[in-house]
């Protein structure tokens, strides 16, 4: 085995250099443009099943899954023709509609996290008004995140550690208020000690500690379970809220997501991406007391002109419906599982260094020896260059990966076992290429 020569790019190619002339770096949301990897965006065209095909013509096996609302694969017949019947009758009303109550009742009578909810067009939106709820709702203004999770573009959540274990936040964008960060305090995780000196250190201060129910934006980062219980007693103890933010794990890792998983119970839960079927959706929730805040029966404001828009409702509802099926996530997550653990065992067998970490049907190989990477700085940067080579041969061998090393894959209910297996032999032979040089 060598290295494969790349495939042809040239439709791609052209149309990112028009795409430069409108969008800044050419895309509309920046990991799309494949600077942490080797050549141009590929422009995607269209998407069936597990597969997506380029403007070039080339076909991958695709893990990434439109960053993971696609739990059913590309353009899944039921979610396709419930969206094109409701469209039939129109776009949007910015009034209610019967299809609003049908994809709340599908989420609220089985899970037991919400008793009330509130819909979004994006998970940015819902964790933004989620924080905006803990604040009104608490009447305090600082909020604890963790280095290494990722809620969305919004202000306050755009921050970075700074020095010292428990730190106000940096802000990790420009253009971000220096005063809107220092309402937000930074901290590692899995660290017991830094929640702690955080919640001593700002007595009655935190209106909220918010965190990725399983932490998937910056490899995935897996908690210790007595760690994230620990939260949960820790927010108890000091009239602190806790969040989950559940928009990757959220109908991702059961129909109850992380919540159910850890046996936790967060004050409000956001999720995104899946409960939207590939349309814009967002949502945030949490019990009738907590959900009573928000305006108009509270005052905390919060509003959406597509909010709950019948298009985006019917592709939510068709495809919770889908996963509602008894034995779906348990089929599911034994694929994903199977496929986690192979490539781990390849790797093993030839002493690479690999580790395929995997959770439901969430897996992100990281080039590591270590078993457990829990935390932001257990990733060493200089790995991601291994990440850069692979991704380039995965492509040239008709395997789609979101392109950064930092970004998990996500095993679909339309990945069958024989993508599944010609997926594995890509890796391994990647994985040969990569190892080798
Ligand atoms: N929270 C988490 C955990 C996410 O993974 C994301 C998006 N990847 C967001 C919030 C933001 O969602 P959106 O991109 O829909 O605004």
């Amino acid at each position: 085995t060598g290295s494969k020569p790349d495939i042809s790019r040239e439709k791609s190619a052209e149309l990112y250099e028009k795409a430069k002339n409108y969008f800044p770096g050419g895309v509309n949301s920046p990991v799309r443009a494949f600077k942490s990897v080797y050549g141009t965006p590929l422009f995607i065209q269209k998407g069936d099943g597990c597969f997506v095909w380029d403007a070039d013509g080339n076909q991958f096996i695709d893990f990434c899954g439109s960053w993971g609302p696609l739990i059913l694969g590309h353009n899944n017949a039921k979610v396709r023709e419930k969206v094109t019947e409701v469209m039939q009758s129109g776009m949007s009303f910015g009034a209610p509609t019967a299809l609003e109550n049908e994809l709340a009742e599908l989420i609220i009578k089985n899970n037991k996290f919400v008793e009330k909810i509130r819909f979004t067009s994006s998970g940015t939106e819902a964790v933004m008004s989620a924080i905006r709820l803990a604040r009104g709702y608490t009447g305090k203004d600082k909020i604890i995140k963790f280095e290494g999770c990722y809620h969305g573009h919004t202000d306050s959540l755009l921050v970075k550690a700074g020095s010292g274990l428990v730190t106000f936040g940096e802000t990790s964008s420009a253009g971000v208020p220096k005063s809107f960060a220092q309402e937000t305090i930074v901290i590692p995780l899995n660290d017991t000690e830094a929640i702690k000196a955080a919640f001593e250190q700002f007595k009655g201060e935190v209106a909220a500690v918010i965190i990725e129910g399983i932490p998937a934006n910056n490899g995935l980062l897996m908690q210790d379970p007595e760690y994230i219980k620990s939260l949960e007693q820790i927010c108890k103890e000091n009239n602190a809220l806790l969040i989950f933010d559940e928009v990757i794990t959220g109908f991702r890792i059961g129909f109850e997501g992380a919540a159910a998983y850890y046996g936790v119970k967060p004050d409000i839960v956001t999720y995104g991406k899946i409960i939207g079927g590939g349309l814009p959706v967002g949502m945030y929730g949490a019990s009738a007391e907590i959900m009573g805040h928000i305006s108009p029966d509270g005052g905390v404001y919060q509003a959406g002109t597509l909010s709950g828009n019948p298009v985006a409702m019917a592709a939510g509802i068709a495809q919770l419906t889908e996963l509602l099926r008894s034995g779906f996530y348990k089929e599911l997550n034994n694929k994903a599982t199977e496929f986690a653990e192979s490539i781990q065992r390849f790797a093993t067998a030839r002493n690479y260094k690999l580790k395929v970490f995997h959770v439901g049907s969430i897996f992100w190989m990281a080039f590591t020896d270590k078993d457990k990477i829990q935390s932001a700085e257990d990733i060493d940067p200089a790995s991601m260059e291994k990440f850069k080579l692979m991704h380039r041969e995965l492509l040239n061998r008709g395997i789609y990966l979101g392109p950064s090393g930092y970004e998990v894959g996500f095993v679909s209910a339309a990945h069958t076992k024989i993508e599944l297996e010609k997926a594995k032999r890509a890796i391994f032979d990647s994985l040969d290429v990569v190892f080798r040089n």
